[in-house]
């Protein structure tokens, strides 16, 4: 099967590929066209934007589309940045900006109430309509100050709860795949399939 990306995120893509290839190994993953647009992610929910994502790479593109949505849920602030995290600290903001905006709203929350989850929503649309959508979750929480290189995005501050003490950001990629909320979405979307 052949399935365009939707995301032209390179961190995101990688991930996307390293998982698929393992769970699906007869997908040929196409990149995204360069010449496309932006399109307006103003969905209430991730499957909504996920949705979005990937009707509109299906329709220009003329075949299955595959686009991810995340958010990062964080307790002590009511479930945000959520839907929202791509722009927490802004339209134009970007992954240090939102950072440091999470961990100044956090400043005064202690250890043990800094739960969080990333939550994944994975679409894949068929230009003859068939849509399938799958979900993945982690659980953990949101570090005192952030650690590691790798990743991206909030990667720096989440520490996982079935990684004792590791940010993502701290973890090899394979590593972070095989428990993440989008490693466990794509899984979940194969077996769909
Ligand atoms: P979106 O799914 O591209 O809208 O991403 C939402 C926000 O979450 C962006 O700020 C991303 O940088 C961040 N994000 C998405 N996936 C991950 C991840 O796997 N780790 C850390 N941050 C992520």
């Amino acid at each position: 099967m052949r399935l365009v990306m939707a995301s032209a995120n390179p961190h995101k893509t990688v991930e996307i590929a390293e998982v698929l290839v393992e769970a699906m190994p007869d997908v040929e993953l196409v990149a995204r066209p360069s010449d496309l647009g932006d399109v307006a992610e103003d969905g209430s929910t991730l499957a909504e934007n996920a949705l979005i994502k990937a009707r509109f790479v299906c329709s220009a593109a003329g075949e299955p589309a595959i686009a991810d949505d995340t958010g990062l849920e964080v307790d002590a602030l009511g479930g945000a940045p959520g839907v929202h995290s791509a722009r927490y600290a802004g339209p134009q903001a970007d992954a240090g900006a939102n950072l440091a905006k999470l961990m100044a709203a956090l400043r005064d929350v202690l250890d043990p109430l800094r739960t969080a989850r990333f939550r994944t929503v994975v679409a894949v649309v068929f230009p003859d309509g068939n849509e399938v959508l799958a979900n993945g979750v982690v659980e953990g929480h949101i570090a005192l100050t952030a650690r590691g290189d790798g990743g991206f995005g909030y990667d720096p501050v989440f520490v996982p709860d079935e990684a004792a003490s590791l940010t993502f950001a701290q973890m090899p990629a394979a590593d972070k795949n095989r428990i993440s909320h989008r490693g466990r979405a794509l899984r979940a979307l194969v077996e769909r399939l």
